[in-house]
């Protein structure tokens, strides 16, 4: 039991240093761009390193993203919220992200559940599915959010018309590192199925090659409590 306890702070601590970490590192990494971007034009010897330059830190830019998109450092804040609330506040956040890539983005809400648990969290989660499946998504195509309740479970399913997975991507998505982006992390499905299963609830992928991939979160309805930080 104690050493149950003193795990759980550890990983608490160790949670909320790299909360803190990446929100420090965010800062320079946009400051370096900036002058890279500055310097791109006038320094013609080096010319051709700066898309290797820019994209390393495009990647590194995007790991901390995955991770800590809009988490505060103060890691774990329990909310009671209306789920459908956040359902549209994920869908006006990302709409403009998609419209930019020539893709419809909307929701349909099925459910009025109030749900307990950490908000940020969960945004997070939810946030890099979506992003996932805007990415995965070619121009016209759409990418829709739909909330539903079922049996004593709430449901958050999450379906795009893009490029699909193989069986073979299938079986290796969620697992660290995997990752078929060029500027790719691997990390955003691994902190996302973290995240949902430190809520006691699942996430499911199913994918068809060149038709798309619905990603189901689901959530129990009952004792909604994070158990540990992640
Ligand atoms: P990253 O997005 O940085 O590659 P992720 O962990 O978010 O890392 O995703 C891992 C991989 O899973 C992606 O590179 C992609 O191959 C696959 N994947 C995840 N979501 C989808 C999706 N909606 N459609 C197609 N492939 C997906
Ligand atoms: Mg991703």
């Amino acid at each position: 039991m104690k050493d149950e306890i003193r795990r759980s702070e550890k990983q608490h601590t160790l949670g909320e240093l790299a909360a803190s970490i990446a929100h420090e590192v965010r800062n320079p990494l946009t400051v370096v761009k900036g002058f890279l971007q500055l310097m791109e034009g006038e320094d013609e010897r080096h010319k051709h390193y700066y898309p290797l330059i820019l994209s390393e830190l495009g990647r590194a830019e995007n790991i901390i993203s995955d991770y800590l998109n809009f988490a505060k450092p103060e890691f774990k804040k329990i909310e009671t919220f209306p789920l459908p609330l956040l359902v549209m506040e994920l869908s006006i956040l990302l709409n403009p992200y998609a419209l930019k890539e020539g893709i419809s983005l909307t929701h349909t809400i099925e459910s009025d559940a109030v749900i307990t648990t950490d908000r940020n969290q969960l945004k997070q989660a939810l946030i890099n599915i979506l992003k996932n499946a805007v990415e995965a998504t070619p121009k016209e195509g759409r990418v829709t959010i739909k909330l539903i309740e079922e049996d004593d479970s709430v449901k958050i399913i999450v379906r795009d018309t893009g490029k699909g997975m193989t069986k073979e991507q299938l079986t290796r998505v969620g697992s660290l590192f995997f990752s078929t982006k060029e500027q790719g992390t691997g990390l955003g499905t691994m902190v996302s199925t973290r995240i949902i299963e430190s809520m006691g609830g699942r996430v499911d992928y199913t994918s068809k090659l060149d038709k798309g991939t619905k990603v189901s979160v689901t959530l129990p309805l009952t004792h909604l409590l994070s158990r540990e930080p992640v």
